[in-house]
């Protein structure tokens, strides 16, 4: 799997610009707020169908334009495919695949992208947020059902959410409480159960990598947990729903006293543990970095062995931030793939890997 070439019309910072890439490593490099990340976002969402820096479309298209199109040239799944988003304000985003209309979800039938960027190296000590927009998106790519199900969850909790704020000052909105909920319960139990498997597959592709990465020294774990009275959340879909509605039975009445909803797949958590103990409590600062670059990496060996294809590893700024034997560690290990790798300077990154450069200034990519 790989992207040829990209040609960027009013997107953020880009004007009118194409970029060819290089089969291997990329090393996209140039000074601050030039493009890279933006370049990058880019490419990310071919992959994802919205970018990684905004969850609104329009926030993509750039200043003074009236729309944004990201092209695209790319060979996966054995041939050469086109890939077209036309972004407007005020109007749904259009995609095209070979000249062919797609929604969002279907863009990860043809390209797959594994994003590491400096949030990421947070995702050990930060809330629980972030780790489950880790479970969502790597999901999300190799179950488009999963992102459906996702979104109608989204629009389920931020329904309820409203009716539990306002109930008193309106109380005809606690008519529909109990539907809302049971949709809850209902969307919830299958992302519990998505969720569940892919936690599992995740600590099975991660604990070896950690160990090798770590010297052999040290053991990750990965548990997924959620709503608490979910007894096996591996269960039937029918099985966790009856357990979910147990929970939110119990909360009905705190829900409406606090205002917020209290039940369901949004507080899920991926617990991580280094040598069994609580890494968000007493990993250092390296074995934070070693982990999440593990879980990282895991990903995209999930996504491989999913579609047969290596997905393009993005790295956004990350490599700065590692130390050289990290740094070694990744970029040994990426090798068989497409890498987009952006940095302030190159720091001899193409040299070691054989790389391709592409300057970055103002909006502009110099080859
Ligand atoms: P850094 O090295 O600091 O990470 P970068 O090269 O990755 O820099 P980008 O994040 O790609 O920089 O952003 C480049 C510029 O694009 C920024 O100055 C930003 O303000 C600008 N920008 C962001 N969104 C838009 C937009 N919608 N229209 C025009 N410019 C935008
Ligand atoms: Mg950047």
């Amino acid at each position: 799997m790989r992207i040829d070439r990209i040609a960027l019309n009013g997107f953020r910072n880009y004007e009118w610009e194409t970029a060819d890439f290089g089969p291997g490593t990329n090393v996209i490099t140039g000074p601050n707020a030039q493009g890279k990340t933006n370049l990058l976002e880019a490419v990310y969402m071919l992959s994802a169908g919205r970018g990684f820096r905004t969850r609104f479309d329009r926030e993509l298209i750039g200043f003074g334009f009236s729309a944004a199109e990201i092209l695209a040239e790319c060979e996966s799944h054995g041939r050469q495919q086109s890939i077209r988003i036309l972004m407007q304000p005020g109007a749904p985003k259009k995609i095209q695949v070979n000249g062919v209309k797609k929604s969002a979800g279907e863009l990860s039938a043809v390209l797959n992208t594994v994003l590491f960027c400096p949030d990421d190296l947070n995702l050990i000590k930060e809330g629980a947020a972030v780790r489950r927009r880790l479970l969502d998106n790597a999901i999300s790519q190799i179950r488009p059902r999963y992102a459906e199900i996702l979104a109608e969850f989204n629009r389920l909790y931020e329904h309820k959410s409203r009716i539990l704020k306002d109930w008193r000052e309106k109380p005809s909105l606690l008519d529909t409480l109990d539907e809302f909920s049971d949709a809850m319960a209902r969307a919830s139990a299958h992302l519990i159960r998505y969720r569940a498997s892919y936690a599992e597959r995740l600590n099975a592709a991660a604990a070896p990598i950690h160990r090798e990465f770590s010297g052999e020294g040290e053991a990750l774990s990965l548990r997924y947990s959620t709503v608490s009275t979910v007894k096996d959340p591996g269960a039937s879909v029918r099985e966790i729903y009856y357990d979910v509605c147990e929970h939110q039975e119990k909360h009905r009445q705190a829900e409406l006293d606090a205002g917020q909803c209290l039940t369901g797949a949004h507080k899920d958590d991926l617990e991580i543990g280094v040598n069994g103990r609580p890494a968000r409590s007493f990993a250092s600062q390296g074995q934070t970095r070693t982990a999440a670059l593990s879980i990282k990496l895991a990903e995209r060996e999930i996504l491989m062995a999913e579609t047969g294809e290596a997905p393009i590893l993005l790295l956004d700024d990350v490599l700065s931030e590692l130390d050289t034997r990290r740094q070694e560690f990744v970029l040994n290990r990426i090798g068989g793939g497409q890498t987009l790798i952006t940095c302030c300077e190159d720091e001899g990154i193409s040299r070691r890997t054989g790389g391709k450069v592409l300057f970055v200034e103002k909006g502009k990519i110099k080859a």
